[in-house]
């Protein structure tokens, strides 16, 4: 029996060892498995606890000495949690975590064994980072990299099977300081963001000293049986289908969206939210997504450094808890095709140490100008550097995704709802008349009033758009279900800084010429309006007007990773990262040099897959259907029946012959481009000719004759699981 029936059977029949969850009290676990500030009051001195404490608010280094005795406390902690081992956990450019874990155990000098963890094990580590990408800036013979501990994001205990581990967040650098993670430029952004907010906050309320970007993250994902997934290769290996007919049903009878949810990945979906809540994740939403098989959840938003973490984390913790239901998680962006894919929306604003979220209206003129300040500035943001936001999401899974038509377009546009665009055109349409004090524009900036008229808009608001105002918050919602979202939050929050500081510089040469203060702010307000209105988007993303629109307005649609990324690179982006020091020239080289290499290497192994499957599986199934068809059209001639009554089989012979013989012939033709592109030396023109001559000459090609074989072969002799069995057997 095929691998394909073996795991149908499983599916059917084996369900003695799924695991019981037990219902728990969220509030009883929450946040049990973390070295949390409630946890550090009771294990540190007051001279650890304060030093910490200062530390997480970004106000001070953490002293050497101070270090040992905190390592210490976090080790007893640990210790009573049954403990054994440590290890620095994070994020180097692959796209998932790292650890390497040490123990606790070691010997002194004479012999004695004892339990240790002192100060500079906590505050640094230095693995091997030769095995880590860094674009070119270690030579190998400097592999060192250092970890070095954010003490903002609080260690946490991961537990694998009956071991547990204690995961200390850090960034990581390398030798000479370069950072060679997502977290570090993202600690850098969030900082220069903070500054530049801060400044112009103070425009408005003195009392504001910091801002913080928050995030609340959306994962979709799909939950397939662990049997079905064994058996296609494809998923295995890429996360995602590269062949399959479309079954008869698939989520054209809308069914499944907030449809109830099927039992086993409820249970799943249960253990996984428990396993989160000990580590401090915020869970709050759970709920079946459009397409069969699909799901998502949310989190309660945090500050973005926290969120980041946890979505990382939660991503890891979903993969490891659904093997215990013989479930696998697919968090590509688009594991099947024909149904919908995988995003992650990004929900961000910023919240001050006052505890205002500036993207809400608030509840008097003053504050709302307030508003209109971040709001504005974060639409002229979007429209300044919308290329190099674009540059942000893009990776080979994302390309699958972004302008299918079920995801927003790659053209970047802000969408902001009936109302606030008719806010915005009544202070565009004053342009050539000064305002004054007295004037309804400032001072009766009636947007508290209208909060019902913004729910409707958050509401009622347009899906198609990849970045949307929805009431209090942006939306970012082209990100991909795979990505750390560090990098795109790393993007926004720098250039949302940058512009805040050029809008923060504009306004005071306003003032120093004379202006009043209200006044030189809407200046600069309506001048930003004009210039970015090109970015402001309400209607349909998805349809060819808009793609033609857009063009006319020239914004950039720009569909493939290697095309995107150029805008990471151009002068106008190093600047901008220099400038607000998140990233020197070199490193943003490097980073660009690492995302070429990794879509090159995802195409790559893709298009393996494809020559596997098709050789060893596709062609041989077909092969022997068309034995038998042979031998049936033989007999049936040997029999001397009529021709016309074996009409059928002829044709089906005939057919069936013409696909394997389509298949071999393109896959050979793909074989030889890839080989033609592995000899190109500069990466961007090798991943343009992966992009160009592989994936988009050949995969639909291929997939084409494949699927129709599919269609064609006897069900009995086909070995890989159909979309049928993948995505509605449970
Ligand atoms: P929808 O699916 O309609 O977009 P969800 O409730 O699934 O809505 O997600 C909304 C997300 O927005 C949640 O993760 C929530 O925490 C987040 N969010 C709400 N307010 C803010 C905020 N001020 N900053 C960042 N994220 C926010
Ligand atoms: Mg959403």
């Amino acid at each position: 029996m095929s691998l394909r029936f073996e795991a149908i059977k499983h599916v059917s029949h084996d369900r003695t060892n799924e695991p019981e969850v037990k219902s728990q009290k969220i509030t009883a676990i929450f946040g049990e498995s973390v070295f949390n500030i409630k946890t550090a009051r009771e294990y540190l001195s007051d001279e650890a606890y304060k030093s910490l404490v200062n530390s997480i608010k970004g106000a001070k280094k953490i002293e050497r000495n101070v270090a040992g005795q905190i390592a210490t406390g976090i080790r007893a902690w640990a210790e009573t949690k049954g403990v054994t081992h440590f290890t620095h956990w994070f994020q180097p450019l692959t796209g998932s975590t790292a650890e390497k874990h040490d123990s606790f155990f070691t010997l002194k000098s004479d012999g004695t064994a004892i339990e240790e963890f002192d100060g500079a094990a906590l505050i640094q580590q230095e693995p091997d980072a030769s095995s880590f990408p860094s674009g070119g800036l270690r030579a190998t013979f400097e592999a060192r990299g250092y970890t070095a501990w954010d003490p903002s994001s609080p260690p946490f205990i991961i537990e694998i099977g009956n071991g547990k581990t204690l995961c200390v967040p850090t960034i990581f650098v390398s030798y000479t300081g370069e950072s060679l993670d997502y977290k570090a430029p993202l600690m850098k952004a969030t900082e220069a963001l903070n500054k530049a907010a801060v400044t112009v906050c103070n425009l408005f309320d003195k009392n504001v000293n910091k801002v913080t970007p928050t995030l609340g993250w959306e994962q979709e994902y799909f939950v397939i049986d662990e049997a079905l997934v064994n058996a296609r290769p494809d998923l295995v290996q890429c996360g995602r289908t590269v062949f399959g007919a479309a079954p008869a049903k698939g989520q054209q009878l809308e069914d499944h969206y907030f449809g109830s949810i099927p039992e086993r990945v409820y249970a799943f979906m249960r253990d996984y939210e428990n396993e989160s809540y000990k580590l401090g994740i915020p869970l709050r939403t759970r709920h079946n997504e459009v397409a069969p098989a699909q799901f998502e959840c949310a989190p309660i938003f945090e500050e973005v450094n926290i969120a980041v973490d946890h979505n990382i984390l939660l991503m890891d913790v979903m993969s490891r808890v659904a093997k215990r239901h013989h479930l696998v998680v697919l968090l590509h962006e688009k594991p099947f095709a024909g149904i919908n894919g995988s995003g992650k929306h990004n929900n961000w604003s910023l919240a001050t140490d006052t505890g205002v979220n500036l993207l809400a209206p608030g509840k008097t003129p003053k504050t709302n100008l307030m508003f209109l300040t971040f709001f504005v500035n974060t639409i002229k943001a979007v429209h300044d550097y919308a290329d190099i936001l674009r540059a942000s999401i893009a990776s080979a899974s994302n390309d699958f995704r972004l302008g299918a038509n079920e995801a927003p377009p790659a053209i970047i546009s802000v969408f902001v709802g009936e109302y606030l665009t008719k806010v915005l055109n009544d202070v565009e349409s004053r342009v050539g008349t000064k305002f004054d004090e007295q004037d309804e524009a400032i001072l009766k900036l009636d947007l508290h009033r209208s909060i019902p008229e913004l729910l409707m808009d958050n509401t009622d608001r347009n899906r198609t758009s990849p970045f949307a105002f929805t009431g209090n918050k942006f939306e970012f919602r082209a990100v991909g279900s795979t990505a750390n979202c560090g990098h795109p939050m790393t993007i926004l929050n720098t250039i949302v800084a940058d512009t805040l500081n050029k809008f923060a510089a504009e306004v005071e040469a306003l003032i120093e010429k004379g202006d009043k203060k209200e006044i030189a702010i809407m200046q600069v307000i309506q001048k930003y309006i004009v210039s970015s209105k090109k970015i402001l988007f309400e209607g349909d993303g998805y349809s060819e007007e808009w793609h033609k629109e857009a063009a006319k307005r020239g914004l950039p649609n720009l569909k493939t990773t290697p095309i995107a990324l150029d805008a990471m690179i151009t002068e106008k982006a190093k600047k901008l990262f220099k400038e607000n020091n998140i990233y020197s020239h070199s490193e943003l080289e490097a980073r660009y040099e690492i995302e070429l290499e990794k879509y090159i290497k995802k195409v790559q192994i893709e298009a393996r897959i494809m020559g596997d499957l098709a050789t060893n599986h596709i062609i041989p199934s077909a092969l022997k259907y068309q034995n038998e068809l042979l031998k049936n059209v033989s007999l049936l001639r040997e029999a001397a029946l009529p021709e016309k009554l074996y009409k059928g089989q002829l044709a089906l012979l005939k057919d069936v012959s013409t696909h394997i013989q389509q298949v071999y012939e393109n896959v050979d033709a793909m074989v030889e481009e890839r080989k033609v592109a592995n000899n190109i030396a500069n990466s961007r023109d090798k991943a343009i000719a992966y992009e160009a001559k592989v994936k988009a000459q050949y995969f639909d090609k291929i997939r084409y004759h494949v699927d129709k074989l599919e269609q064609l072969v006897d069900d009995e002799l086909w070995t890989l699981p159909k979309y049928r069995e993948l995505l509605f057997l449970r």
